[in-house]
């Protein structure tokens, strides 16, 4: 600005083009004894201006003017793009959670102007994660734009429907008045979803579990009204036959106890505060021990923290399974050879839940851990129950009969409480059955349960295979087994699930 530098110099800026004001700047240094001094004069020129010197200054504001607006504008486009693109989910196009948030914001906003109810359904595609595993993550992919197709035609106008990544899709709407009206719009969901899909050579017939929740409080935030949908889906896919569930205040009860359940889990299992109790496996007639049945406790032995019956199935839920009943095994072996080494001869039963048949490596670690312990295979027991080798025939079975060419036997677990196809029977890779305790409970008032049992009874015998009553806990039922042919037994009567030290001590 100063180009005349110390030598003085003037020029004349325009303030303000359309009131033509403008003022003229002059400087020139002073002599003083201060060094080089500047003395600046400042006049008021707008009279002087001439029309040529505000066309040029006019001309040069409505430039930079434009430039300025275009460049504006190109950056609130490129914002919007930028927005859009990170709302979107890029496989189906639909919006993602931040797009979701951003709805549910409005719809709130909405609400607290003009009342009425938000509902949420949350909905999850279940073994989606079988899909990816079994078909590739492309057929996957294009499964879940065919799913958000499906979902997208099944809504009314203005529901909002977005992907919230993995196989969770949401419906956002605010023309739903109660539950029933939330049940058949999820159904009507549910429907469309499990139409079959055909991809190549492969059929697939999807199905999805269902959370709603319906709200009328303006206040409540987003990430809550999702939270409370998102657990009730969790509700649906455990214990709902329609794979749809609503939100109630108690589910938070349950939900919170199973994740204190499952820290007291994992606490368990970092710090080794687990037992194995043992139940005795008995001879009918004369009521000697002939096995042990290993059954897990959580906690100490004088205060467990939980029944096996609430933590098995979290632990199967969270893979915490897979550990645990590796250290059962490892357990239940080393105190096998104790056993064995104290004269018993006893064999010793070891449950094996489906998720560790599933996983392959099974028969290599038992058979190890066998060998590690001293213990011939021969001693030992595997328990199963029938869905794991109705569901996953292959690799269960292939799994099982490793474990039977190295001697160990298969016992079928709660038999006559899942499919219990007798004609199933034949073909398992078992030496027994075990029949569930609901039979031996009702058998002397239910007839038709008695004539079941004495059919399992002869059946087992006929095709070669042992067969255990489970859960005899009366003198008046082990009769009644004994009458019908029974030979093996365990319940009550004969000794309570117990730490090993009393468990030596059941009559043999
Ligand atoms: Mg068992």
């Amino acid at each position: 600005m100063l180009a005349g530098g110390d030598q003085g110099g003037q020029f004349t800026k325009v303030l303000h083009h359309s009131e033509l004001r403008a003022i003229e700047i002059e400087w020139k240094p002073i002599h003083s004894e201060r060094r080089r001094p500047l003395i600046f004069c400042l006049r008021d020129v707008s009279a002087l201006l001439s029309y040529e010197q505000l066309r040029v200054e006019v001309d040069r504001i409505e430039r930079r003017r434009q430039q300025t607006e275009n460049l504006n504008r190109a950056l609130e486009l490129e914002r919007l793009a930028l927005a859009t693109k990170v709302m979107e989910c890029p496989v189906t196009g639909l919006p993602n959670r931040r797009g979701l948030h951003v709805s549910i914001r409005a719809a709130l906003k909405t609400q607290r102007e003009n009342g009425g109810r938000i509902s949420i359904l949350f909905c999850d595609l279940n073994a989606f994660k079988e899909i990816n595993d079994l078909h590739g993550h492309q057929i996957g992919d294009d499964l879940l734009i065919e799913i958000g197709r499906r979902l997208q035609r099944s809504l009314r106008f203005g529901d909002i429907l977005s992907r919230l990544g993995g196989d969770e899709f949401v419906v956002l709407t605010m023309g739903i008045f109660d539950e029933g009206d939330a049940l058949q719009l999820a159904m009507r969901l549910n429907d469309a979803v499990s139409q079959t899909w055909s991809v190549e050579d492969h059929t697939i017939r999807p199905s999805m579990s269902i959370g709603i929740t319906i709200s009328d409080d303006p206040d409540i935030s987003v990430d809550e009204l999702i939270r409370r949908a998102d657990l009730a889906m969790y509700e649906a896919k455990t214990n709902s036959d329609q794979h749809i569930s609503f939100y109630h205040s108690s589910i938070d009860k349950k939900v919170r106890k199973n994740i204190h359940l499952r820290h007291q889990l994992e606490g368990a299992l970092q710090h080794k505060s687990m037992f194995l109790a043992y139940q005795p496996i008995v001879e009918l007639d004369d009521r000697m021990v002939v096995g042990m049945e290993a059954l897990l406790r959580l906690g100490a032995i004088a205060a467990p923290i939980a029944t096996p019956s609430e933590f098995i199935p979290l632990a199967e839920r969270t893979a915490l399974i897979l550990p645990i009943g590796r250290w059962v095994i490892t357990q239940a072996l080393e105190q096998l050879c104790q056993l064995r080494s104290q004269g018993s001869d006893v064999t010793m039963a070891i449950n094996v839940s489906p998720l560790q048949l599933k996983e392959t490596g099974l028969s290599d670690f038992f058979l190890s851990q066998a060998e590690r312990s001293g213990v011939d295979p021969s001693w030992t027991v595997i328990e199963v129950t029938e869905s794991i080798l109705i569901e996953h025939p292959d690799l269960a079975t292939s799994e099982l009969r490793r474990l039977r060419e190295a001697g160990v036997k298969v016992h079928l677990d709660d038999f006559g409480t899942g499919y219990s196809s007798m004609s199933w029977l034949a073909r398992l890779p078992i030496d027994t059955i075990k029949v569930d305790r609901s039979f031996i409970s009702d058998f002397l008032h239910d007839h038709r349960k008695a004539v079941v049992l004495e059919a399992m009874i002869r059946l087992s015998r006929d095709l070669g295979l042992g067969l255990i009553a489970e859960g005899i806990e009366t003198v008046e039922q082990h009769a009644g087994l004994l009458a019908m042919g029974c030979v093996r037994g365990q319940g009550y009567l004969f000794g309570r699930p117990e730490p090993l030290t009393h468990s030596c001590a059941v009559p043999a």
